[in-house]
């Protein structure tokens, strides 16, 4: 079969294309948070749609709707009609088991730091029990720390050291194509790494949780609200490095609610 180089669209046919679908690949979202450029939404789409996925969400974009977002996904315009369009980065990841940051800088507090291909097969992997969300940062000053340390993995594309940001529209290509091929090979045989349970909490419920622990820490007065952010982000990474499922998560706000009604007789006595 002769290679077709044009750029002309993104409709043409499928030099090896894949039977099985719908598939596993409609478990993971993609979230742009605050993108500035429409044009960035409508090549992230394309990105996407050429990699077989199909599910995009974006926390407060600048301009959306927009013809540029139409004009740069050339063609993929469903992607954009069932676009979800949230407020914030909790609405976005609520109903997750797993949610990724991408960052072209390492931060502070890191979290668990991974390179696309490792990233992508742990992604599929965990998309065989839940919902899953990539997430992408801001083009001016990508993710905030905050936002981070609502994810539970790192990844970062291995770009140049003095040069290191991706187009926007260029890291969700990256990561889209890690997660086909991904995809693929587990069509092959390859078996993917299995979630430790399909009953992983959301992160809705997770959320609910950190703001429990913390109320109880001020309460009990471990935490002051000077001290409060390190600790906080360091106990939100250790947490998601144990992941509790949902009767853990139900066990640890038992505690916190015991430690809180404690507190309360302590202080009356
Ligand atoms: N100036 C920003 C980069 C923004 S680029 C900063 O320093 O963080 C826009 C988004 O593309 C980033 O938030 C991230 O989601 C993604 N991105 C860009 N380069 C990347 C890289 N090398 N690895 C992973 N993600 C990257």
């Amino acid at each position: 079969m002769s290679e077709r180089l044009s750029d002309t669209s993104a409709t043409e046919p499928a030099a090896r294309s894949v039977a099985v679908e719908p598939s596993i690949l409609d478990n993971i979202s993609i979230v742009l948070i605050n993108t500035t450029h429409p044009g960035n939404i409508g090549s992230a789409a394309r990105a996407m749609k050429t990699m077989g996925l199909s599910n995009l969400v974006l926390v407060e974009p600048a301009e959306f709707p927009s013809g540029k977002a139409f004009a740069l996904a050339s063609g993929a315009d469903d992607l954009l009609d069932n676009a979800r369009v949230v407020s914030t980065l909790e609405e976005a990841v609520a109903d997750c088991s797993f949610v990724v940051g991408t960052s072209a800088r390492v931060r502070g507090v890191s979290l668990p730091l991974v390179e696309p291909r490792v990233c992508a097969s742990r992604i599929l992997g965990e998309a065989t029990g839940g919902k899953i969300a990539l997430v992408f940062g801001r083009e001016d000053r990508g993710m905030t720390n905050e936002e981070l340390m609502m994810c539970h993995l790192q990844v970062h594309v291995p770009t140049n050291p003095d040069f290191s940001s991706l187009n926007l529209g260029a890291a969700v290509q990256v990561m889209s194509y890690e997660l086909r091929t991904a995809f693929l090979d587990s069509l092959g045989g390859v078996e993917l790494p299995k979630p430790r349970s399909h009953d992983l909490a959301p992160q809705e419920d997770v959320e609910r949780f950190y703001e429990h622990l913390y109320q109880t820490l001020i309460q009990i007065g471990f935490l002051d609200h000077s001290s409060h952010e390190k600790i906080m982000a360091k106990l939100r990474r250790m947490y998601s490095r144990i992941r509790p499922d949902r009767v853990e998560l139900n066990i640890l706000r038992g505690i916190l609610s015991e430690t809180s009604r404690f507190a309360d007789r302590k202080k009356s006595d």
